[in-house]
């Protein structure tokens, strides 16, 4: 009786240790995540009267609510009428992106990953070129994803992804990305949907392992129309240059647009989450999208606030032998 009382004390007492542990760790995640949770909705930070221009914050998802992509004009531009309107804004966007680049990368501390996704033509190849003209290609890295490999197929869906996550001082740029396995894998029915619906699940614990890791994960969905589609495809195929990047399999993914619509409504609403928001870009006009997300992207960082590491002390009477 006593030695069964003893062991039951000690239980407790290892079940207490345990509970104030786990609670200390949960407080020390919930700390870092009220961060992440500030530095994505950067425009509370770094803009001195919000709205900013573009307003890019009215296309974030907000945790909880749910997406509709009807209720998102692919055509929106604000009060931007044509692309030279926004000339003088993007080369500037640019400019803060390639200063808070080269900051980020000698601070060597945190990491950027940007995941761009859209249908068919949506513009992500486009985005990458439009807005990262000028930065530092040594301090940006871009990795598209295909159809897995075997060997990636036979590993669990996220671990080709891992392996591409940005070191410290890096941004990378997901041309497509994990939502894949919630997209396409979803609406061919690569896998049943007790494989697939788990997933959601997965993705946004992996994206909280990141952020509390040092790594800001923001998501754009290009949302464009249908009809943008169609002539964006017979202008690939009329453009003996730009035939290369027409397959006939698209028109088989065009066919299914419905679904894909569905599954990016999905995929949004459950992985839009306080630290990596979703963005919902209108992609119709090229000019305007690249606005929004390099104005996105270069608020984010500004929030972030990346410093030069502080020289050698003594530097100041340095002189540099002949
Ligand atoms: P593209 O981006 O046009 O070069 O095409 C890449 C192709 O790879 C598209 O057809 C994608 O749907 C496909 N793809 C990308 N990720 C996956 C994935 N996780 N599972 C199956 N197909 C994928
Ligand atoms: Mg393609």
């Amino acid at each position: 009786m006593a030695e069964r009382t003893r062991t039951t004390g000690r239980r407790a007492a290892t079940r207490d240790r345990n509970a104030k542990a786990g609670g200390a760790a949960r407080a020390a995640a919930k700390r870092v995540t009220d961060e992440a949770a500030a530095v994505t909705r950067p425009e509370r930070l770094v803009v001195e009267k919000p709205p900013p221009d573009p307003d890019y914050p009215r296309y974030r998802v907000e945790p909880g609510s749910r997406l509709r992509l009807a209720d998102v004009d692919p055509e929106e531009s604000e009060h931007y009428r044509r692309k030279k309107d926004v000339a003088d804004g993007l080369r500037q966007q640019r400019e803060r992106i390639a200063d808070l680049q080269a900051r980020l990368y000698a601070e060597k501390a945190r990491s950027l990953l940007i995941v761009l996704q859209a249908m068919d033509t949506g513009g992500k190849d486009g985005t990458v070129k439009g807005v990262f003209q000028g930065v530092n290609p040594q301090g940006c890295q871009v990795w598209s994803f295909k159809a897995p490999s075997n060997e990636e197929a036979d590993h669990d869906f996220l671990w080709r992804y891992h392996q591409k996550l940005p070191p410290r001082g890096m941004i990378h740029i997901f041309n497509r990305s994990h939502y894949e396995d919630v997209l396409i894998v979803r609406v061919k029915g690569l896998v049943p949907e007790e494989t697939w619906r788990p997933r959601y699940h997965a993705i946004n614990q992996f994206e909280h392992a990141l952020t509390l890791a040092g790594v800001t994960v923001l998501k754009f969905m290009l949302h464009i129309s249908k009809d943008e589609q169609k002539r964006r495809l017979e202008n690939r195929l009329a453009n003996p240059d730009k035939r290369w990047k027409f397959r006939l399999d698209d028109l088989k993914e065009r066919a299914l647009w419905d679904d894909y619509q569905r599954a990016f409504e999905d995929a949004v609403s459950e992985c839009t989450t306080r630290h990596a928001p979703w963005y919902v870009v209108p992609a119709n006009k090229k000019w305007y999208r690249n606005l929004v997300v390099a104005r996105t992207i270069a608020d984010t960082l500004a929030a972030m606030d990346p410093r030069y590491p502080p020289a050698e002390p003594g530097l100041d009477k340095v002189v540099v032998p002949d």
